[in-house]
């Protein structure tokens, strides 16, 4: 057959997370919105703060459209680039020059732009499980090889693990905090500790072992400081999105930041804009490009997630799951009560829970209950995950 089987695969195979969200719109069609308790899909669930709404209308009747909604240049328009680096230097004292900022289509651009970039034939890339399934399809459509290294019992790194993993083929480390699925937040220590191993094979390899860090989640903490890596990792390229502090993951923008100080910097972030390039990514959104720039650092209201958190992980715990608190991002990752997470997420169903099993996040037995929802769907929620709790005779 003359089509790639690939991406045929890719795209009749969809993602599970995408799996259960159809499924939940066709079932609340059938039993009505409210009876439908769907914890699957991270679209944020608080409105953007107000800066963005005042900044797009005020584009917009000061703009000219010609020049608003026109090309900006490939990686940017300058001005956006600019304010972003100022933004990285003033708030992390971060080393990043305007001209080594590269807009993007969000997070998953921020990725794949960057991973073309790097990735040569006999590449692998190093994520720490459980993962953002995507990273698989990701790195793989690069040309590298996916290597796992399990995260610590409480998600946090395992530095043997991490250390198993990385070899003379690791082109780059993958990390994500606040994370999805867990909610770890690496701390300071912890990054200066894997800044150290890092460093350490990169010597052995003779080359740089990069840390790609996904940045989606900077702004939603409830507490933990998000240490900028950019300060501790030099060979570190940031991968940021907006969609989710802002709000604004429909609109696809982010950015990819290549800091001075990382080796090849030059080189490398050539290869970001010509990776950019060739994915046919032309430019980011120039509206968004430009909100972004004014609303940088900013974030819709963190509050009603904590509140979400609290309300769930006390209840969920009250009913005798168990389940790491987290301590940022709006997933809670709890394990299954049977081994196949699945079969539990099937009987969760029958409640009209929609979760989503940890599989695909590259470890069994867990699940994965985002809540970026509104809090009476957490609510409503609440006697079905006590029934199924006593179907498991957990309490
Ligand atoms: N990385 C992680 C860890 C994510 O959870 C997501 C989205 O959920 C992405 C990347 C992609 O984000 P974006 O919508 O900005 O492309």
């Amino acid at each position: 057959m003359s089509i790639n089987q690939t991406m045929r695969h890719l795209g009749e195979e969809r993602s599970v997370i995408r799996e259960i969200f159809e499924y939940g719109n066709a079932r609340k069609k059938e039993i009505g919105e409210e009876n439908v308790f769907d914890f699957s899909l991270g679209n944020p669930s608080v409105p953007a703060p107000p800066e963005v709404n005042a900044e797009i209308a005020r584009l917009i009747a000061d703009m000219p459209p010609v020049k608003l909604h026109g090309y900006t240049s490939a990686a940017g328009a300058p001005e956006v680039r600019a304010a972003v680096a100022a933004y990285l230097q003033t708030q992390f004292g971060a080393p990043v020059s305007a001209s080594r900022v590269y807009m993007t289509c969000g997070a998953a651009a921020s990725l794949t732009i960057s991973l073309a970039a790097m990735s040569e034939a006999g590449d692998e890339f190093v994520v720490v499980a459980p993962c953002f399934p995507e990273y698989r399809v990701f790195i793989e459509r690069a040309g590298g090889k996916v290597v796992e290294a399990r995260a610590a019992a409480d998600f946090h790194l395992d530095f043997a693990a991490l250390a198993r993993a990385v070899g003379s083929r690791t082109k780059a480390v993958i990390l994500n905090s606040p994370n999805n699925p867990t909610g770890a937040v690496y701390g300071r220590e912890e990054l200066a500790a894997l800044a150290a191993l890092l460093a350490e094979k990169s010597a052995e390899r003779g080359a740089p072992v990069y840390l790609i860090a996904d940045e989606p989640y900077r702004e939603l903490t409830y507490g933990a400081e998000v240490p900028c890596l950019l300060n501790i990792y030099p060979d570190t390229v940031l991968c940021y999105s907006f969609s989710k502090s802002l709000s604004l993951a429909g609109e696809r923008i982010g950015y990819i930041a290549v800091p001075d100080g990382c080796t090849d910097a030059d080189a490398l972030f050539a290869a970001v804009c010509g990776a950019g390039r060739a994915l046919g990514y032309v430019c980011a959104p120039a509206l968004f490009q430009r909100v972004a720039a004014k609303c940088l650092g900013k974030s819709g209201d963190i509050a009603a997630y904590r509140e979400n958190r609290d309300l769930l992980w006390n209840a969920l715990r009250a009913y005798g799951f168990e389940c790491v608190p987290p301590e940022g991002a709006f997933y809670l990752f709890v394990r299954s009560p049977e081994p196949d997470a699945k079969a539990f997420c099937a009987r969760a169903k029958k409640y009209e829970l929609l979760l989503v099993p940890s599989d695909s996040f590259g470890v069994p037995g867990y699940v994965r209950i985002s809540y970026c929802v509104a809090k009476e769907t957490i609510q409503s929620a609440l006697p079905a995950f006590e029934k199924l709790a006593k179907e498991y005779g957990l309490r």
